[in-house]
């Protein structure tokens, strides 16, 4: 079976720095792939070279049998590959659906659309109740789930999520975790980028642990999460 996604020895610069030196690693579809390590160690740059707002070095990617290079980033998502960014990015100022009705820029079926913000209040039950308020009132635990509800709406085949756990509470972290899981049983693909190792390989089929521009270890996200060196490094233990 070929890979949904496959990623073959890409690397990616800012001018002189190099901040992806050659990494490979696929998603197959259904599945979830966590890309895991340190601030710098390049996961960003990997997920926005692939949605392609970054244009690569070198390297090749292959999403759903077509090759991605020179891709414009509009084409990109209407392929099947949506990004929710570090950050969130949501409009603060447009309403929470909105918001969601941009995530659908692409798409012209219009039944279909409703359909999916409906879907996006059954996933997150706070989007509906709040969804004529401006979306910056939300928290920011709530503006999480806004974006993915948001990259959702393009009905894509593979997720990227970069940092969804950031800032919130251990309670609305869970919650994320658990609506990715969710969204697994659904049939979406998810390849997520996490600082927090422990929550990312708890779900993950595979994980890829990047330093410095480099996949150091690969394995299944159960082998990773009981892994000596992985458990030191990213779990801090002793
Ligand atoms: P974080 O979790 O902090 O986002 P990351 O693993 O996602 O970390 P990247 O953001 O991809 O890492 O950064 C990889 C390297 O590229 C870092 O050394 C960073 O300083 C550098 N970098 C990122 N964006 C730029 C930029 N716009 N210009 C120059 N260097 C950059």
């Amino acid at each position: 079976m070929t890979a949904l996604l496959e990623v073959e020895d890409l690397r990616v610069a800012y001018g002189k720095i190099e901040a992806v030196k050659g990494i490979s690693f696929s998603v197959e579809a259904g599945q979830i792939v966590t890309l895991i390590g340190t601030n710098g160690a390049g996961k960003t740059t990997t997920l926005r070279t692939l949605s392609g707002l970054l244009k690569p070095l070198s390297g090749k990617v292959t999403f759903d049998g077509r090759p991605l290079g020179g891709t414009p980033a509009h084409k990109i998502v209407a392929m099947g590959l949506a990004h929710s960014p570090e950050g969130r990015h949501i409009f603060p100022r447009l309403t929470i659906s909105d918001n969601l009705r941009l995530g659908a820029y692409l798409r012209d079926d219009k039944d279909g659309i409703e359909k999916d913000i409906q879907r996006a209040y059954d996933l997150f039950p706070i989007l509906g109740e709040r969804r004529k308020q401006a979306a910056g009132t939300l928290s920011g635990g709530e503006q999480q789930m806004l974006a993915m509800g948001r990259a959702l709406m393009s009905k894509p085949k593979l997720l990227m999520l970069d940092e969804p756990s950031m800032g919130l509470s251990p309670i609305m972290m869970q919650k994320i975790m658990e609506t990715i899981s969710e969204l697994k049983s659904q049939g979406t693909t998810i390849l997520l980028v996490e600082q927090n190792a422990q929550a990312a390989l708890s779900l993950a089929d595979h994980g890829h642990v990047m330093e410095i521009g480099k996949v150091v270890l690969s394995g299944t996200g159960q082998d990773l999460l009981h892994d000596e060196s992985v458990r030191k490094a990213y779990l801090g233990e002793d």
